[in-house]
């Protein structure tokens, strides 16, 4: 059901970001090396809109990062899709894991959860009957040793844990979560390739599981070192990491280029943003990016 249309290229890869706030720094570099990762290898990138959660989601925020893309000279091979969107195609997906016994209703509170050890108190995954109260559905996770291999970080080894970790797929406030919507959307967009920050490294081994319920093939990951602000923190929203400046692409660009450990040239600062996107798909270098993270 949440099978993908057959597409033929052999390289599909994408941009997904969550529309909390303008476009940063640390976006940029994400952005970009999933826009050189896709297209030095002929493949298309398209740009997903996360905009799953209204509640941290400032109206403008949208607008913002599509302008910056654009600005930067980021153009998707596709309409850009929208998460919002979706929800028939979420719905639909949870049915089938309800129905497939790979989800249940859950009543518990974190706080109960905390209390518990992350074991559920009122025994959710074994009678989910309890709809009077407000529910969460959570995905029931394997008890697992998860081996998988990143296209940069090589060989990785996740333990899930079974009830402890189960994820929330569907918030008691009625909201779709990130780990159902990005797998559900991977899956429809035919997404081959997938490159990411690694602050999203742990979140592989949950999803692996999610595509094998689905029946469906998993992406290749990509991780890349996530931009952090001098005191160690992730560039982000919460860290007040400052929006792009849109009338700068080229010395944006060339910053996260740099970021990526790519070295261009200095000769392309006074040229186009075209050119440089062109001199950094030629010479995209992708084993070059993880000596940033000694
Ligand atoms: N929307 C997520 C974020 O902005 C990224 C999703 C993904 O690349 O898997 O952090």
């Amino acid at each position: 059901m949440t099978n993908s249309r057959t597409y033929s290229h052999t390289y599909r890869g994408r941009f997904a970001p969550s529309p909390t706030g303008p476009l940063h720094f640390g976006s940029l570099v994400t952005a970009l090396a999933s826009y050189l990762e896709a297209k030095s290898q002929n493949g298309q990138w398209l740009i997903r809109i996360e905009d799953l959660d209204p509640l941290r989601e400032p109206a403008e925020a949208t607008g913002q990062i599509l302008n910056s893309l654009d600005a930067h000279g980021l153009f998707p091979s596709e309409p850009v899709h929208f998460q919002s969107r979706r929800h028939e195609a979420y719905h639909t997906a949870i049915e089938h894991l309800l129905s497939q016994g790979h989800a249940y209703r859950c009543i518990c509170s974190r706080k109960q959860l905390q209390a518990n050890h992350g074991r559920h108190p009122q025994h959710c995954r074994d009678d989910d009957s309890a709809r009077d109260q407000p529910f969460a559905i959570r995905f029931a996770l394997n008890e697992d040793q998860c081996l998988w291999h990143d296209q940069l970080l090589g060989p990785q080894h996740q333990v899930v844990r079974a009830e402890i970790d189960d994820p929330v797929i569907l918030r008691k406030e009625g909201f779709f979560a990130y780990q159902l919507a990005v797998v559900v959307d991977d899956i429809a967009q035919g997404i081959t390739h997938v490159v990411r920050g690694s602050d999203l490294l742990d979140m592989t081994a949950q999803q692996l599981q999610l595509y094998r319920a689905f029946e469906a093939k998993p992406p290749n990951w990509f991780h890349i070192p996530v931009i952090v602000n001098d005191k160690g923190q992730k560039l982000s929203k919460q860290n007040h990491a400052a929006a792009l400046d849109n009338r700068t692409p080229v010395e944006n660009l060339i910053a996260a280029l740099n970021a990526l450990n790519q070295q261009p040239p200095r000769s392309l600062l006074t040229g186009p943003v075209e050119d440089l996107l062109q001199w950094a798909c030629a010479h995209w270098n992708r084993g070059a990016v993880h000596l940033t993270f000694e």
